[in-house]
């Protein structure tokens, strides 16, 4: 099949990669990987998100995250880059009572799902992150979370998709309907059409502007802004990746094996807004700085603000529409890199005609479109 690909962040690119094996594939956008991966921390953690009420995004989490060590793999060896997987887990901090509060919450949550976790004393905490700040009421290590880097992942996504010819057109595109069907897509720079059997809509934030997309889609996707930070250490200040709350604020600490910190990340319903502000940066490095104070010594190299694909129920749409032809992956919000190789084997699969993986039945987008299935 010819299929077009609107939307070239991680998760147009992982399904562009995962498809060029069988198909003919074309990505479409006028910015790859500058959207929301551009600015994702890399957490491959469903742990750290789970929450009372989403079983089912916890599921398809899970599932994916059982996926990434292969597709990592894969991914490195097809493009010659290495996106720097990393397997040391999450230690979960609660600062207060009231945020250790939460902390078991969550773990009580996570045991209902079979997720190994380990609440650590005080002493061994100190011993197995000697960064972490004293005082901090509770410590649990959740070791089967992973972590990769964004930027080489996208990078590395780009250069397996060239390996497998997946051409790409750096324009913003709309789908094509003919007769009830999508049979392409039409360039917003000079009206061309790229003609198609299938379309496969993975627009991030822009989904909810993509022509052609049946309203119920469009209208599911709202952007959260999250502002973030990247820092820079001389030396390994943590090993694990630190989620803690502090007085009932969420903040993260990512390391990267060549002493990069990710600091992130502010959660903001401010629309389209993407500007960096003093009191994001401020809240975040506060936050940061109470749980592991050696922040303070580090270089502040970048501040970003970038929109999450946020949807009604927190969970990503994936698969096919009521529109014949036109499949849609998107609405990722803030697990789009965790939830890439499922959406991929989801979308494969749904293309494909077999059985896509019982994780993502949950994602489909019939749930808010009223399509039928
Ligand atoms: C601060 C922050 C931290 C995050 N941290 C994590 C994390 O640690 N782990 C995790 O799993 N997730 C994280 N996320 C969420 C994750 O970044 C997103 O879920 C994921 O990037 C979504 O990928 P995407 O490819 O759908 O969207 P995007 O990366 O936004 O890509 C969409 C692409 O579509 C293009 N596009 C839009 N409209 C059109 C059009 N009409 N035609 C052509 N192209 C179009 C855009 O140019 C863009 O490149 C984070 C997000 C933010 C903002």
């Amino acid at each position: 099949m010819r299929v077009a690909v609107i939307g070239g962040g991680v998760v147009g690119l992982s399904i562009a990669w995962t498809l060029s094996r069988d198909h003919t594939v074309t990505v479409l956008d006028p910015q790859p990987g500058r959207g929301a991966s551009f600015a994702a921390a890399g957490m491959l953690a469903p742990a750290g998100e789970a929450w009372y009420g989403e079983d089912d995004l916890l599921r398809a989490g899970l599932d994916s995250l059982g996926r990434w060590p292969e597709f990592a793999a894969d991914v490195a060896a097809a493009s010659g880059v290495d996106p720097w997987l990393r397997r040391e887990g999450t230690l979960l901090v609660g600062a207060t009572e009231d945020d250790a509060a939460d902390v078991d919450r969550v773990v009580t949550l996570l045991e209902t799902h079979a997720v190994p976790t380990r609440r650590l004393a005080r002493r061994e905490a100190r011993a197995a992150e000697p960064a972490l700040a004293p005082g901090v009421r509770r410590t649990v290590e959740v070791p089967g979370d992973l972590s990769v880097h964004n930027r080489r992942l996208i990078d590395a996504l780009g250069a397996a998709c060239a390996t497998r010819d997946v051409r790409t057109v750096g324009a913003a595109a709309d789908v094509d309907i003919d007769a009830g069907r999508a049979v392409g897509v039409r360039l917003r720079t000079d009206r061309s059409r790229v003609t198609a059997d299938l379309v496969v809509v993975a627009a991030g934030c822009g989904l909810a502007g993509v022509g052609g997309v049946p309203g119920g889609i469009r209208d599911a996707v709202r952007p959260v802004k999250g502002q973030i930070l990247r820092l820079r250490s001389s030396y390994p200040l943590v090993t694990r990746t630190v989620r803690a709350r502090v007085d009932g604020f969420p903040v993260y600490v990512v390391p990267r094996r060549d002493g990069e910190i990710v600091l992130g990340a502010t959660t903001e319903e401010q629309g389209y807004d993407q500007r960096v502000t003093v009191d994001g940066v401020h809240d975040l490095l506060r936050a940061g700085i109470a749980v592991v104070p050696g922040l303070r010594e580090c270089a502040l190299t970048e501040t970003l603000a970038r929109l999450r694909p946020g949807t009604p129920d927190n969970a990503p749409l994936v698969g096919p529409t009521s529109t014949e032809g036109l499949v849609v992956a998107g609405g990722h919000y803030r697990g789009g890199v965790l939830l890439a190789p499922l959406t991929a084997a989801a979308v494969e699969a749904y293309v494909d005609g077999s059985v896509p993986p019982a994780a993502a039945s949950a994602l489909h987008p019939a749930r808010l479109e009223g399509a039928v299935r």
